[in-house]
């Protein structure tokens, strides 16, 4: 294959761009992580990915992908035959429900159109019904990945405690951490699932639980077997800048940088730039002539776009002249809206001009494509970031 000059543009909804400076710290000579240095790093990352999550609870971290840390959350916490309450937003909530089957767990889902988010009415009713309290946990997904829909957590919570339900709650904020708004005290979350790749700006490879004090004395008597995934040995080893077994020491170097750099913006600044991104992202989709994906305003997600394919056309065909026309990945439509649906991702270490070069990708293609769509995208994303819209 011939070389293409210039960067690729990596705009799929995670993973996300690393910027240079998490690259350059991840690249330091790997070293001894039983030696007093690492236990040094390893004090300081356990203390600063607390306020990340809005936590001062622990945050087990293991070497994973965002599936181990699904897993973990689960088998730390239930029992085989437990029933779990799930609520199908999109593709990854449906991969979690296949994944709380296979581990035995009995999974009572909630379904949905992958349009909208989670409707916290329906959960308040579902557990005002389970007299018996017969459901041990909640886990919804907060930033649904596959469709660009973000879920609000706080009237979950609220719709748990008004049935008077003990169940616990879990969330998936793999793709939400760091780009949309997340606070695991204050809105009673007893497990945050989360990953590197996606808002944190690393690579892929370390999973994250964050958990609460009820979740932590669930896992001392339930009876799912783990090893690999069990939090007690993190918890015991984790105060002394320990962990049970080898962890990805050079991720944890990213991981620092990460925190600081994502501190040193502020984490509102970072939200509000996502959001700022978003709606640029629609205003140039819009004027495309093209449907977004989340049919509901209050709930567009601030990390990516799902766009809607004119009928008879093929996301996926589009997709693949962008990547050979301007060297750019977009997401896929995934699951039953597989070649439906194309993603923008909008998220991580991004600016301005990169979401420009991104909306320009997508407008050149849709022509090269032959995409029935209105000229302007562009023009409407700059009028926007440049308030005059
Ligand atoms: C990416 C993602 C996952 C899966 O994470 P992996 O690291 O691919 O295992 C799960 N849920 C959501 C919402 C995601 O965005």
């Amino acid at each position: 294959m011939s070389h293409k000059a210039g960067p690729h543009f990596l705009q799929i909804p995670g993973p996300s761009n690393v910027p240079g400076r998490i690259l350059r710290a991840i690249e330091r000579p790997t070293i001894d992580h039983r030696g007093p240095t690492f236990q040094v790093l390893a004090c300081e990352v356990l203390e600063k990915i607390k306020p990340i999550f809005k936590t001062v609870e622990p945050v087990v971290i293991f070497p994973s992908s965002g599936t181990g840390a699904w897993e973990a959350a689960l088998v730390n916490t239930l029992s085989p035959g437990d029933k779990v309450l799930m609520y199908e937003t999109g593709q990854f909530a449906n991969l979690w429900v296949e994944l709380a089957t296979r581990i035995g767990l009995e999974t009572e889902v909630i379904s949905g159109d992958w349009r909208f988010g989670v409707d916290s009415n329906v959960i308040e009713e579902r557990l005002r019904n389970d007299a018996g309290h017969k459901i041990k946990a909640v886990c919804i997904v907060h930033n649904e990945t596959s469709t660009g829909v973000t879920s609000k957590i706080k009237p979950v919570r609220d719709a748990i405690d008004k049935a008077k339900h003990p169940a616990l709650f879990m969330v998936d904020t793999i793709s939400g951490l760091c780009s949309a708004d997340y606070r695991h005290d204050e809105w009673g979350v007893d497990v945050t699932i989360s990953g590197s790749q996606k808002g944190l700006m690393l690579p892929p490879g370390l999973g994250f639980n964050a958990v609460s004090k009820k979740a932590v004395e669930a896992s001392k008597s339930s009876k799912l077997i783990r090893s690999y995934w069990d939090w007690g040995s993190q918890l015991a080893n984790n105060p002394s800048g320990n962990f049970p077994y080898t962890p990805a020491t050079n991720l944890l170097y990213g991981l620092v940088e990460a925190c600081d750099m994502l501190m040193d913006e502020g984490l509102d600044n970072v939200f509000s730039r996502h959001e700022r991104h978003a709606e640029a992202a629609r205003r140039a989709v819009k004027a495309w002539g093209l449907e977004i994906q989340c049919a509901e305003p209050t709930e567009y997600s601030p990390v990516l776009t799902g766009v809607i394919m004119p009928e008879g056309h093929d996301a996926d065909a589009l997709r693949a002249i962008i990547l050979d026309k301007f060297n750019m990945s977009l997401g896929s439509g995934l699951g039953k809206i597989k070649g439906k649906v194309f993603r923008i991702g909008h998220l991580g270490d991004f600016n301005d001009l990169m979401l420009m070069g991104t909306l320009s990708g997508v407008e050149m293609g849709l022509t090269v494509a032959g995409v029935p769509h209105k000229s302007g995208g562009v023009q409407a994303a700059m009028e926007f970031l440049t308030g005059n819209a």
